[in-house]
């Protein structure tokens, strides 16, 4: 992760921990983005198991992990900007 914005120098490394709160932010997105892909997967495809609609939940998830590490963060240093 950068120090600082190119085009605004804005700091993003605040202090040590600043972004520990972002964790919470990411497991709300990697449930919300889990709910979401069992019921599309279940109400779209009703003749899945259970077991591989949990397999593709954790594929989905797992997926979409890295991008929500730092989306997580750019939402954290949004709703705390100081
Ligand atoms: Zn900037």
């Amino acid at each position: 992760m950068k120090d600082k914005c190119d085009t605004c120098n804005y700091r993003y490394d605040r202090e040590l921990g600043y972004f520990l709160g972002a964790k919470y932010i990411s497991y709300g997105l990697a449930v919300l983005q889990g709910v979401i892909t069992f019921f599309i997967l279940h109400f779209s495809f009703p003749s899945l198991s259970t077991f591989f609609e949990i397999l593709m939940v954790i594929l989905v998830m797992t997926i979409l992990g890295r991008k929500n590490y730092k989306l997580s963060r750019v939402l954290y240093i949004h709703i705390f900007p100081w």
